[in-house]
């Protein structure tokens, strides 16, 4: 029989590269902290529904990337594709949202059934900070300067650019859809019937499309910038005087729209040199017509998401990995339990060691290179000497470099050997 493999796009993560995950995860939940943004959690799994309201019917994603299906009762339901929509339906639900400000963090698992490639799967993760209750452009900037802070602290802000754009008020894209579709129509016999249909229900996703035909009339399409109203200009302007003054170096592009319905005004995206064709490792914005388009009260927000597989390999491609040890100290050698005791009496006496017992037995150097592939630094071998048992503490890597010491004093021993914890 055929030994069963994982779901294509949906990827394992091996224990030598957890260490790296962790790192990550750590970094944004006690950054978040630091900034006072809270954790929610929020289901996997919800309405079809929430996610074509918000993230918008026209949309790739909800067009041809949801994973849903129906349910035993016939409810359409999807597997989350990103937070914010989850995250607001939550926010509202659990009754955050009313005139107070909430500034929220989560993480986990989305989905979306695009064509697999490096930085891109169909299972991936995604840490999202969002902030609701706040009109004003600082929030934009503080969302902007959360992710930066990110970056600093796990060293790869070298390798990051900031690329922001205003997308207008929904009103503003609505016009400007409408003078889209108009300009995409007065020239339909240029274009395919996918394009006109397009052209038709959602003329925005023309100006990425690949088609040679479309990108040759895209180029004297109307601008979305020629649309934007003055209540957008002048919140993006302050967004980007506060992101000045806080030191915060930026690239304006009229190209970032982001794939999804509910921004508006000030969006932003973080991107790499160093992913290849995946570049963009964070995106986020503003999104002020989510909550009531949800049902809810009409709720200013913020927020942003970041991939934290793209995260990873950035760090890896910077050589900023943690090493993926799993053992500092390996006890060897004794009978029945004494191994596990003394594992257990070291753990006691330093907190901060991994310590691993070498179980089932076997020759002394197989077990050395055990230990060595393990990674510890430190191997206490028990032994039975001729006035009764000892431990030899000794480095792994050269049996020159030991003590022997009874076992009472095997604690004490191993922590002056080690000398002190690592920082
Ligand atoms: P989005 O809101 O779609 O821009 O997603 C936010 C971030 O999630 C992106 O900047 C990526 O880092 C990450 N991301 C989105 N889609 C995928 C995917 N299919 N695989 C891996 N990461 C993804």
């Amino acid at each position: 029989m055929a030994m069963l493999r994982a779901v294509r796009g949906m990827s394992d993560v091996p224990p030598e590269r957890t260490p790296a995950w962790r790192r990550v995860e750590r970094a944004f939940q006690e950054t978040a902290a630091r900034f006072g943004y809270q954790e929610i959690r929020f289901p996997m799994l919800e309405r079809t529904e929430l996610f074509r309201r918000s993230i918008g019917d026209a949309t790739d994603i909800v067009e041809k990337e949801m994973y849903t299906f129906e349910d035993r009762n016939g409810d359409s339901l999807s597997l989350r594709p990103e937070g914010t929509a989850g995250c607001a339906r939550a926010a509202e639900q659990l009754g955050l949202l009313h005139q107070r400000r909430v500034r929220l963090w989560y993480q986990g698992p989305m989905f979306r059934h695009e064509r697999p490639q490096k930085g891109r799967y169909r299972q991936f993760q995604q840490f999202g900070a969002e902030a609701f209750g706040m009109s004003g452009p600082d929030v934009d900037a503080e969302l902007v300067q959360l992710a930066a802070a990110l970056w600093e602290r796990l060293d790869v802000a070298g390798a990051l650019t900031l690329v922001i754009n205003n997308v207008g008020g929904a009103e503003d894209r609505r016009r400007y859809g409408a003078a889209l579709s108009e300009y995409f129509m007065s020239r339909a016999g240029e274009l395919d019937e996918e394009a006109r249909e397009r052209a038709r229900g959602n003329p925005v996703r023309l100006l990425d499309s690949k088609d040679p035909a479309v990108i040759e009339v895209a180029k004297d399409a109307p601008k979305l910038e020629d649309h934007v109203g003055e209540e957008s200009r002048r919140h993006y302007r302050e967004w980007k005087a506060m992101l000045r003054a806080l030191g915060i170096a930026f690239e304006e592009s009229p190209q970032l729209v982001r794939g999804l319905d509910y921004y508006n005004c000030g969006v932003h995206e973080w991107v790499t040199d160093a992913l290849g064709a995946q570049n963009a490792v964070c995106g986020g914005g503003r999104y002020d017509g989510l909550t009531a388009q949800l049902g809810g009260r009409p709720t200013p927000a913020a927020g942003f998401a970041v991939g934290v597989e793209r995260l990873v390999l950035l760090a890896e491609a910077l050589g900023k990995e943690p090493p993926a040890r799993a053992a500092d100290v390996a006890v060897l050698g004794g009978e029945g339990a004494e191994a596990l005791a003394m594992a257990a009496r070291l753990r006691r006496r330093r907190p901060d060691l991994r310590v691993v017992a070498d179980l089932g037995g076997g020759k002394l150097s197989s077990r050395i290179r055990r230990a060595l592939e393990s990674g510890a630094r430190a191997a206490v071998v028990l032994e039975r000497a001729d006035d009764g048992p000892a431990v030899r503490i000794r480095a792994v890597d050269d049996a020159s470099r030991s003590v022997t010491v009874a076992p009472g004093e095997a604690p004490e021993a191993l922590a002056a050997f080690l000398g002190a914890p690592d920082a």
